[in-house]
């Protein structure tokens, strides 16, 4: 069988552990046997991070703006523990921090559906989609540990020098300071970023803040998610019959969980963070959600939304083969592929692609399964796999497709 070419190179970042070893096994029985995969390799591995001084993170990050698609594999984001398991010379950020500053734009969230997984919020017909900003707030903090009394402030010396102050608290005794960031910029970028996605899929928006306690930062996020809808969108919402929909952010939480689904929820970034992870295990598994970040300037970073599964991969080194699931590598990898395609015009690798996420339900709801999904599989599932297993038993359903 010939091999589907790629007309341009993809960024591709490895990461850690129970991931890393999957990453590798579903590139040589998925990929590399039906594409002749074009990709600048990036090795985001903890300890080449710490090796580079962390150099090869940026590195990778400028690669995906300038080839316009990456993929990602899940990294470990350093700690104590990791620097004494990897024997580390410094703590370096979170890779996924990292890119999204660089790249700034919106990672949007969405769980595969299949009919033999029960989700377990009954009334969720349809995927919720969440969108969340990448950029800022808690993710770009500048934090303090104040060791005794006194006075904090707020400063702000604009560009000609003139100081703003407020004060934060008159601390008594020890205690700890944190100040944040986001800009007009950014925050526009985002709401554009979200009502453009819901046009294209036809969908509701709802985006939810606190506003009521945060009246200036929260505050900022809902005036302008406003102004932008009612400058750019407003009417191009009504010629489709969708909505945009403001609420606090324990309102929305309230609701949701009673909603039917369908539609994008725009979430600020540590909303998105905890959130997705609830909406993508109320779905099923962390492994049945896909993940991309959108740059406002057109780039695009496909990923896991899960992390690097260190518990299976403890169990893996001691020589089990474990039943992890590799579905959200393998949607990061078609989805990567599919942009690929869309922006070179490769009809061949886009149809490769779909057929690979069609080949993985398809196993998924023959009954075959990894042990997450078989968990809440209904009806029963026939047979639980290894991911070796697994991973062969997609390979078998899209070589009969292809
Ligand atoms: P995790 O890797 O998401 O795994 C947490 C648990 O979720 C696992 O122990 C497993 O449950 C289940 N799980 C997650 N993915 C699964 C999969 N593909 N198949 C089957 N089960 C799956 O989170 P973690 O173990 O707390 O974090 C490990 C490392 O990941 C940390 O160092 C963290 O920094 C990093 N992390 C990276 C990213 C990223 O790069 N995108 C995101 C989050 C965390 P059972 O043990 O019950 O089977
Ligand atoms: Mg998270």
């Amino acid at each position: 069988m010939n091999k589907i070419t790629m007309k341009n190179a993809l960024a591709e970042l490895d990461g850690d552990e129970m991931t890393r070893v999957l990453w590798a096994v579903l590139k040589e029985k998925l990929l590399e046997p039906f594409v002749d995969l074009k990709t600048e390799y990036y090795d985001l591995g903890l300890k080449h991070r710490d090796d580079t001084n962390d150099k090869v993170t940026h590195e990778a990050a400028a690669a995906i703006k300038r080839l316009g698609v990456g993929v990602k594999c899940a990294t470990i984001t350093s700690n104590k523990a990791r620097m004494e398991e990897y024997n580390l010379k410094q703590l370096t950020p979170s890779p996924n921090a990292v890119i999204r500053a660089e790249l700034d734009g919106t990672v949007f969230r969405k769980p595969i559906l299949l009919k033999n997984i029960k989700g377990t919020v009954s009334c969720w017909e349809k995927p919720l989609i969440l969108g969340r900003h990448a950029y800022g707030d808690i993710y770009k903090n500048c934090e303090m540990y104040a060791s005794g009394p006194g006075k904090a402030e707020l400063v702000f010396t604009d560009a000609a020098g003139k100081e703003t102050r407020k004060t934060i608290a008159e601390l008594q005794g020890p205690g700890i300071l944190q100040g944040i960031h986001n800009t007009d910029a950014s925050v526009t970028a985002f709401a554009r970023t979200c009502f453009l996605y819901a046009l294209d899929e036809k969908i509701d928006v709802w985006f939810a803040a606190k506003d009521t306690i945060s009246k200036t930062y929260d505050g900022r996020f809902k005036e302008i998610f406003q102004n932008v809808f009612d400058t750019e969108f407003k009417q191009r919402f009504a010629d489709k019959g969708i909505e945009y929909f403001y609420t606090l952010i324990d309102d929305a939480v309230a609701r949701i969980m009673q909603s039917k689904g369908g539609f994008l929820w725009a979430c600020k970034n540590y909303d998105g963070d905890v959130m997705s992870d609830m909406v993508a295990s109320a779905c099923g598994s962390l492994a049945m959600m896909t993940s991309v970040l959108v740059s406002p300037s057109g780039v695009y970073e496909y990923e896991a939304a899960h992390g690097t599964v260190q518990k299976h991969y403890y169990r893996y080194q001691k020589g089990e083969k474990t039943s992890t699931n590799p579905c959200a590598l393998i949607f990061a990898w078609t989805g990567a592929l599919t942009k690929r395609a869309e922006l070179d015009g490769t009809k061949e690798l886009a149809d490769f692609a779909r057929k690979l996420e069609q080949a993985c339900l398809k196993t998924i709801e023959d009954g075959l399964m990894t042990g997450d999904l078989a968990r809440i599989a209904f009806p029963a599932a026939k047979k639980i796999l290894n991911s070796w297993e697994f991973i062969d038993a997609v390979r078998d359903n899209l070589t009969a497709a292809l």
